[in-house]
């Protein structure tokens, strides 16, 4: 058995923490970035909403239009009554086919902008079926994050107590070597290839130095990155 058997033991379990942290670091940015794609859906609806707004607007606007006109023909009837000469008589029918036009063609209008409506209420009524669907794909994801946090949560709990223990097997020397390079380089520990290459950086190492790892008597490490040794 290697000399650096209870370092190893204790590098594995370091790797496991460093991924559990990792993924407790990631999952809020999972939440956000499904967050932010529900942030599309609800864009897309406050866009077809105003939309639908801005259509009414027109059709009431068109409306008022016609109510105009209407009241003017209205009131031009009313005065028709009381003209003295013929001519002046013909002029007001003259103003009031023309205005009567006016209103045919606002109406026309009218009737074009409500078929506009019709349409865009269905893509406000899509809209909405979209974002509601979202949302509840997105509310079983979030969930299941939670869920998982809260189980990274535990497991890295449970391993970081094993780490305790698997510390104490570690001697001295070996472990505060280990504790200095490690937020530096990983993994700390790499085995010698067969042919003296160091797995950490790859290069290929003085035989003296394969020797001493061959030797399995303590301490080595690689000429180059400082990885601690050990054959396999
Ligand atoms: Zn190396």
């Amino acid at each position: 058995m290697s000399v650096v058997q209870p370092l190893l033991e204790l590098q594995e379990i370091d790797g496991r923490i460093r991924s559990l942290q990792q993924e407790i670091r990631d999952i809020p940015q999972r939440k956000a970035q499904e967050l932010e794609r529900l942030s599309g859906a609800k864009e897309v609806l406050e866009r077809a909403k105003a939309e639908h707004k801005n259509a009414l607007v027109r059709v009431s606007e068109l409306d008022l239009e016609v109510k105009a006109r209407k009241e003017k023909i209205l009131s031009l009837k009313q005065n028709q009554v009381s003209l003295k000469t013929n001519k002046e008589f013909q002029m007001f029918n003259l103003e009031i086919a023309k205005i009567e036009g006016d209103i045919d063609s606002f109406e026309a209008r009218q009737i074009a902008a409500l078929d506009d409506v019709i349409p865009i209420k269905h893509r406000v009524a899509e809209a909405e079926a979209k974002l509601k669907a979202e949302q509840a794909v997105m509310d079983v994801y979030l969930t299941e994050l939670d869920v998982r946090l809260a189980a990274v949560q535990a497991e890295l709990a449970e391993v970081e107590a094993a780490r305790v223990e698997a510390a104490k097997r570690v001697s001295a020397p070996f472990a505060q070597y280990y504790e200095r390079l490690r937020s530096k380089r990983w993994p700390v520990v790499v085995d010698l290839q067969a042919d003296g290459v160091c797995n950490g950086c790859h290069l290929k190492q003085p035989p003296s130095v394969a020797q001493q790892v061959r030797r399995n008597q303590g301490l080595v490490t690689c000429q180059m990155c400082g990885r601690i040794l050990y054959m396999l």
